[in-house]
């Protein structure tokens, strides 16, 4: 096991090649269908004495896979996909809930924005409680840091501490099971979120929940909120002031989980939480570490750009089988 130092914390590389080998056919097989994935070629297939491709029911395909669509399936690059129809799909929008695309480009952050978070994101850690607003008087993070879950429901449900409140239709606070061993962060609402009052219900969110699906996991059973609680004006990124607002609220709910892991959805959480402008290209594939516990903690793409960019749902599948791995060797997680 090596430590390396990124984004100004701390992570490690583990055995995830050997881990992963030991995943079952079954569970591989389940995340190909949840993603509508028909044909599985293997890593390093070439058009010429191409790999043997699986169906995802695993049977031999009727007939050989197409060829790679131009400029998406280079020698050595991550598994072709093809729809289960054989059509070539044009990457999906996700009109109704999509975030901001998690890109592997840098994200258009200047090191003056990132000077401008707060202490706790430069630290990565849970903030400390800040100093009093008054002589006597806890200042928020100070009485959010403090509260159960009751008061913290009610207290996002009646915050106004960033502009986002004025066009929310509903706070959306988060769900799942507040005992589970694994949380998943997103970074805000979009319109059917903001409808309905609920993280991740949009064809992104029923994308994440086939993913679930397919590693053995039910939505319920995973807890699941965002960086902000409030939606953002035409999907846009929360800005940074927004986020350092709500920041209190997601610490809390973090705390109070206490999961043995965290998996970043997308650029926005990533970079929130671990404190860098790095893409999540090349934050994914490690483990990085949060928190005074360090807890362990997963960057990968939000599901909404898999429905964009289908033929990189490879990617989910490879970082669906690293959460397994590491909750599988976490100590009182259930596997
Ligand atoms: S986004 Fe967060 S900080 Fe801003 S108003 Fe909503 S709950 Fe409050």
């Amino acid at each position: 096991m090596r430590s390396d130092v990124v984004g100004g914390g701390r992570c490690w590389r583990g055995p995830f090649d050997t881990l992963m080998v030991s995943m079952h056919e079954a569970r591989r097989l389940a995340y190909l269908h949840a993603m509508g994935i028909s044909v599985w070629r293997l890593r390093g297939a070439t058009a010429a004495g191409a790999a043997p491709t699986r169906t995802a029911d695993g049977t031999a395909p009727a007939r050989d896979a197409a060829p790679p669509r131009p400029g998406t399936a280079a020698a050595g690059s991550a598994p072709v996909t093809a729809p289960p129809d054989g059509r070539q799909t044009p990457p999906a929008q996700d009109t109704a809930s999509a975030q901001t695309p998690a890109q592997d480009e840098p994200p258009p952050w200047t090191d003056a924005d990132l000077a401008g978070l707060p202490a706790e994101d430069a630290s990565m850690g849970l903030s400390p409680a800040g100093p009093a607003d008054t002589a006597g008087e806890p200042s928020r993070a100070q009485a959010v840091a403090a509260m159960d879950w009751p008061a913290l429901e009610q207290a996002v449900a009646g915050c106004r501490a960033c502009g986002l409140c004025e066009r929310r239709t509903n706070t959306v606070f988060g769900v799942g099971e507040r005992n589970a061993s694994v949380m998943f962060i997103g970074e805000g609402p979009g319109a059917d979120e903001d409808r309905r009052g609920e993280p991740f219900v949009g064809r992104a969110g029923q994308l994440l929940n086939r993913m679930l699906a397919a590693a053995g996991r039910k939505r319920e059973e995973v807890y699941i909120a965002n960086i902000v609680k409030c939606r953002p004006p035409n999907n846009r990124d929360p800005s940074t002031d927004e986020a350092a607002a709500c920041r209190a609220y997601l610490e809390r709910q973090i705390a109070l989980v206490a999961p043995a892991l965290i998996v970043c959805l997308g650029r926005v959480p990533a970079t929130n939480l671990l404190g860098t402008a790095d893409a999540v290209g090349k934050l994914r594939g490690r483990v990085h570490r949060y928190g005074p516990t360090g807890t362990p903690l997963l960057v990968t793409y939000h599901p909404s750009y898999y429905l964009r960019a289908p033929e990189q749902k490879a990617k989910g599948w490879e970082d669906l089988q690293r959460m397994l791995a590491l909750l599988d060797a976490a100590p009182g997680a259930s596997p």
